[in-house]
């Protein structure tokens, strides 16, 4: 009952008149239902093609990406777009939260896009940023939050359709050492609490540690 599997994936990139990059050959790597995954990479070697594949932002040359037990390589877009909106979430380094809109609000959103109604959708927001310590927050827009509070609102964000997978890159990297682990900390919290599945780049080895397993890619 794995979550994701990503098996014998290649990826090259080519560009008329210029060599062939090769990033992917051949990589395989399975995620147990509650597994907590480390990718760790240095620069350049892949770490952002495979999580657009592993997100199916991406299609591989070579290879499957099984989520959930559903072959979803060579499947029409609108198949991939709404596995990517129901099993999905994602964090990145920076938040990419509305500015417009308010911390619950940017929570809701996602999930009325999901067809959730809205009194249930403004709870689940609620409940999310209680649960992160920002309940005081739910009416203030990003520009009047802190880096941190920023970060655990989008980490609300990710969790508010209650996916399967989360894939996270660098997702405190934005943050000062200090706050940065605290927060890290949260997140894996909150991941295990829920127990849902994560692939969670990262170049601190320590917070890497933290987690169930580490893969590398590259040297
Ligand atoms: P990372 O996220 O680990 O830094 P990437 O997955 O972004 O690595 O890129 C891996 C390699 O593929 C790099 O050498 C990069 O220059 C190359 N690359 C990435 N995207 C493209 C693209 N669209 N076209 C050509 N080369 C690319
Ligand atoms: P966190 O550790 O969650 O990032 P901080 O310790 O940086 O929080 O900030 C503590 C409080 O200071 C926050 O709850 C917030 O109210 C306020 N604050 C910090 N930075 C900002 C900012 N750039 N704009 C508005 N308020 C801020």
């Amino acid at each position: 009952n794995d979550v994701l599997r990503i098996e014998g994936v290649s990826k090259t990139y080519s560009k008329d008149g210029a060599a062939p990059v090769p990033v992917l050959k051949d990589f395989r790597l399975s995620i147990a239902k509650g597994e907590v995954v480390a990718l760790v990479a240095p620069s350049g070697a892949g770490k952002s093609t495979l999580l657009h594949i592993a997100g199916l932002l991406d299609t591989p040359d070579e290879g499957r990406v099984v989520l959930n037990g559903r072959d979803m390589t060579g499947q029409p877009d609108r198949l991939r777009t709404e596995a990517r909106r129901r099993e999905l979430g994602f964090v990145y380094q920076f938040h990419h939260l509305l500015p417009e809109f308010t911390a619950a609000e940017n929570i809701i959103l996602p999930q009325l896009a999901n067809g959730t109604g809205q009194a249930a959708a403004r709870k689940r927001a609620l409940a999310l940023l209680d649960r992160v310590g920002l309940g005081h927050r739910a009416d203030h827009r990003p520009a009047e939050m802190s880096g941190g509070e920023q970060q655990r609102t989008a980490f609300c964000r990710a969790l508010a359709n209650e996916p399967a997978l989360l894939l996270a890159d660098e997702p405190t990297g934005n943050l000062d050492p200090a706050t940065s682990d605290r927060v890290f900390d949260m997140l894996i919290e909150l991941v295990r609490e829920t127990g849902l599945s994560a692939l969670i780049a990262t170049h601190n080895l320590e917070l890497a540690a933290r987690m169930d397993r580490v893969i590398r890619l590259g040297a």
